[in-house]
């Protein structure tokens, strides 16, 4: 072995990578390493990690360590094979580190394995084995929400992955689906439409279009951000995101549509960069996907929400779209990263028309929750939601009912419920695009 620094986690006397001549040996535990040696070394000042957390997704793999305080903590990268290290000052290999190494997932599209070790005294060693090149990002958050200090290590690709390809792919899979629609037989994992108002019905048919329209369903939260919490501990981030999968899977059988999800699994989505990425792949609309949550446990109904241009529609509007606009804080958002994307933004100015179709849109869809179930509100509203900011495009936020209310927690969680929210949402797409004919601004991938 001529280089230590390249030892497998397999052979006995494992050395972390980048250690020094004087480095320590370590033991072998599941599929990392852990120091054993020399940790009383450490122990006395040395901080303790409340929780770890790993968030691996296509777009990016997210590790959270979650501390009572917070850390010093440098990184960089080694080729050849491809690793980052990460060193934290003033900490010790404990239990919850232990957690770390076996919390990585054989799927996990970035990390192969994570490796953890006492470095020095001062200094605690992760390094993360990779499965390809990555682009890292480290920083810290300062506690918010129910967090304390937070240390996130996010590895991104090299080359990001193009919101258009992913387009084209989800189309490919979803025309697959389209040539399934008719058998008897469900997918694995699909679950049945239930009988009742919204699935077995036929719908009004649209208007022919003269283009392929696209549309993008954002589930709202996401990965640290579990979003609404209710009071059975159901989260926002999972109820919405099954109820867009519903939306997806309904609109994919329609002729002449794609829908592009902005998150399609339980990783956290930056607002900017939803914003962006309906932007990129020139969606017709956009359809932000939540569940209201308030102080009163019977507050109840659903709502729809525009972006205003001048101030909130009510003070519950207002309050409601600084929770929401929070989501970035809560979900940890790399403050350089938001700055660059957020200046972007705002660069770009609302046009008339883009809120006035917003606002017919949001009727449409208000029309048609309300033949669901009740509403909060008689009409659409409006607040700065920072998700709805897209220049060029229509937008809504649904907050499809109150997670916080436990009647409607339960609705929320119910199949039946989350396909009835998933056809409203679908119908009122339809008529929107029936008496707004989409114009000439797309174009055929
Ligand atoms: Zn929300």
């Amino acid at each position: 072995m001529s280089d230590p620094r390249f030892l497998g986690p397999a052979e006995a006397g494992i050395e972390c990578a980048g250690d020094p001549p004087t480095r320590r040996r370590l033991l072998k535990a599941g599929f990392g390493c852990v120091v054993a040696l020399d940790l009383t070394l450490a122990r006395g000042a040395a901080a303790a990690v409340a929780a770890v957390r790993v968030w691996p997704a296509k777009e990016y793999t997210r590790v959270t360590l979650e501390l009572a305080q917070p850390l010093e903590h440098s990184h960089f990268t080694i080729e050849n094979p491809h690793r980052v290290v990460v060193d934290l000052q003033g900490i010790a290999v404990d239990a919850s580190l232990r957690e770390l190494v076996a919390k990585v997932i054989p799927s996990d599209p970035y990390i192969q394995q994570i490796r953890v070790g006492q470095f020095d005294p001062q200094t605690m060693r992760l390094v993360f084995d990779l499965k390809q090149r990555v682009k890292p990002q480290v920083f810290t958050l300062a506690p918010v929400a129910h967090y304390r200090h937070r240390l996130v290590i996010d590895l991104y690709p090299t080359v990001p992955p193009d919101p258009l390809d992913l387009l084209i792919a989800q189309t490919e899979a979803t025309a697959v689906t389209r040539g399934r629609a008719t058998e008897p037989a469900q997918a694995p994992g699909a679950s049945a439409e239930p009988s009742g108002r919204g699935g077995g019905q036929v719908l009004p048919r649209r208007a022919p279009v003269s283009r392929m329209v696209t549309i993008a369903i954002d589930p709202g939260h996401g990965g640290e951000d579990p979003g609404a919490i209710g009071p059975r501990g159901t989260l926002e981030k999972d109820v919405v995101l099954a109820v867009a999968a519903r939306v997806q899977k309904k609109l994919a059988r329609e002729p002449e549509t794609r829908v592009y999800l902005t998150r399609d699994g339980d990783y956290f989505v930056p607002l900017a960069t939803r914003v962006s990425k309906a932007r990129a792949v020139k969606a017709d609309l956009f359809v932000s996907i939540h569940a209201d949550a308030f102080v009163m446990p019977r507050a109840q109904g659903s709502s729809v929400y525009v972006l205003s241009d001048s101030g909130a529609s009510s003070v519950e509007a207002r309050w409601l779209a600084s929770k929401e606009n929070n989501a970035d804080l809560v979900g940890g958002v790399n403050l350089r990263t938001r700055n660059r994307e957020t200046a972007q933004l705002l660069m770009e100015l609302m046009t008339t028309s883009q809120i006035r179709d917003s606002r017919k849109f949001a009727a449409s869809v208000l029309s048609e929750l309300g033949d669901i179930g009740r509403l909060h509100k008689p009409g659409v509203e409006q607040a700065g939601f920072a998700v709805l900011k897209a220049p060029d495009v229509p937008s809504i936020l649904v907050e499809t009912a109150f997670i916080s209310n436990p009647e409607e927690e339960m609705k929320l969680r119910s199949a039946r419920y989350q396909d009835a929210l998933a056809d409203a949402i679908v119908r009122g797409i339809r008529a929107y695009f029936r008496d707004n004919p989409p114009g000439p601004r797309g174009r055929t991938l």
